[in-house]
């Protein structure tokens, strides 16, 4: 290991430490006002963290390469069912992916049976540590915190409640999902997924030792891409080691509702209108079919990770976040072809640095420390915008829209109705400098 990689070992110490201080204050709080079941609670949060899978952990925050080792993948569990040839099943998946394709209510197919995910698996003594967080409205930073999220964002605003930037709490699904009993055979229609997650970037941070923030020296400086010099709009880049993004399956907007004691879950949207309030919580554990009245939490979903990114801001004015994502996919996809990278294997988001300013476009691999896909497109900007014009000029779908060939795919559906092929043209052609708006027959 070289010193960059000791420290980040160390700073993945102190991020545990710290979040282990965080519940094993709560839990002597709790004790103190004799709130003891409360306190237990929090004593299981601690479990939780203590034997998260070593592997899978050091994966997500960089320490270890995810290439070749099977970090952070969990499974939707079907083997506590006596159905015959649920033993030989295993739905295994990326704790990224799984929160939405094994999402509480997703359906599942395999083994010619339809698998119903119907809760989040939890282990005896152990609970979910839950993350406060809050998109900020200003700019779009994911901030999140163990148990309680801090007033203000990086950026200055305040993390209020309200109807924007409004603090909800996710829990990670660390040790997978659990199927209903009952399967069904396929039909003719597609399996329900309730894919309703969004990556969002949340910030450069390498905790110091003592787990406190320690981020902005750590962040590399931007520098010009100066393959762009003779454009009119300046490209900005710069690459890091550090950068945390989080995943988050709002359950189509109105989340989860999830039992603590037995892991049922449901949608929320779904309980809110079952009728009576004694019905709402009624339930049965998935494992044992038996009744539970453990209540339901109201939660996220969500998985964060340290990663590998690639930040580029282009010195442009980008109306509205429709075309904020048009710009990104096209250039995801300009990636893939220019620098034969497999699509699945890159993603992206964005955020703000501060007001006014452009938005910066973050760009990151599913395959760190590996494959270095970031790496190479930062060294590659020029040849990728290129090809992704060329791609998004040769698509034939309406220029007002966007289609399966363009910029649209399975994992941005979230945003489908908004991705324009023509306003991601006209944007390329602007970075190009061949930009006169409304002569261009893509920029219309
Ligand atoms: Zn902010
Ligand atoms: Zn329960
Ligand atoms: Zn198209």
């Amino acid at each position: 290991m070289n010193q960059t990689q000791e420290g980040i070992l160390d700073r993945a110490i102190a991020e545990v430490k710290s979040e282990i201080d965080t519940f094993s204050n709560l839990e002597q709080q709790a004790a103190s006002e004799k709130k003891y079941k409360q306190a237990e609670l929090f004593q299981q949060v601690q479990n939780q963290i203590r034997r998260r899978d070593l592997l899978g952990f050091l994966g997500s925050r960089n320490v270890l390469p995810k290439y070749g080792f099977p970090t952070d993948v969990v499974e939707l569990k079907t083997d506590h069912l006596t159905i015959d040839g649920a033993k030989d099943i295993a739905l295994d998946r990326d704790l990224r992916i799984a929160i939405s394709e094994f999402a509480p209510g997703s359906e599942v197919i395999a083994a010619k049976k339809l698998w119903v995910s119907t809760g989040i698996r939890r282990l005896p003594d152990r609970r979910w540590p839950p993350y406060e967080y809050a998109i900020c409205r200003n700019c779009k930073r994911l901030n999140f915190e163990a148990e309680s999220l801090h007033a203000y964002c990086e950026c200055g605003e305040p993390l209020n409640e309200g109807k924007q930037g409004k603090r909800t709490t996710f829990i990670v699904p660390e040790q997978g999902f659990v199927a209903a009993k009952e399967t069904r055979s396929p039909g003719e229609a597609a399996p329900q997924r309730i894919y309703a997650s969004r990556t969002y970037f949340a910030r450069y941070k390498l905790p110091d030792r003592q787990g406190n923030d320690s981020a902005a020296a750590e962040i590399a400086p931007e520098e010009l891409d100066e393959s762009f010099a003779d454009s009119p709009v300046q490209v900005w880049k710069r690459y890091s080691r550090y950068g945390w993004l989080a995943v988050v399956n709002d359950g189509m907007g109105s989340g989860f509702m999830v039992c603590p004691f037995c892991g049922y879950a449901e949608l929320a949207n779904r309980s809110t209108t079952r009728k009576g309030k004694k019905d709402r919580a009624a339930h049965r554990n998935p494992l044992t079919d038996r009744e539970c009245n453990g209540g339901l939490s109201h939660y996220h979903l969500g998985h964060f990770f340290m990663t590998d990114v690639l930040e580029t801001t282009f010195r442009l004015r980008i109306p509205t976040e429709g075309a904020i994502y048009s710009l990104l996919y096209a250039i995801l996809d300009g990636a893939s072809e220019a620098l034969d990278i497999q699509r699945s294997d890159i993603h992206g988001a964005y955020y703000y640095q501060s007001s006014g300013m452009s938005p910066s476009l973050i760009f990151y691999d599913d395959v760190p420390g590996g494959a270095g896909h970031v790496k190479r497109i930062y060294n590659n900007l020029r040849p990728t915008l290129k090809a992704a014009l060329a791609r998004l000029e040769r698509c034939e779908c309406g220029i007002e829209t966007s289609c399966y060939s363009c910029l649209r795919n399975y994992q941005n559906q979230f945003i489908h109705d908004k991705l324009q092929r023509g306003v991601a043209i006209e944007l390329l052609m602007q970075i190009f400098g061949k930009a006169d708006a409304g002569t261009h027959p893509g920029a219309a």
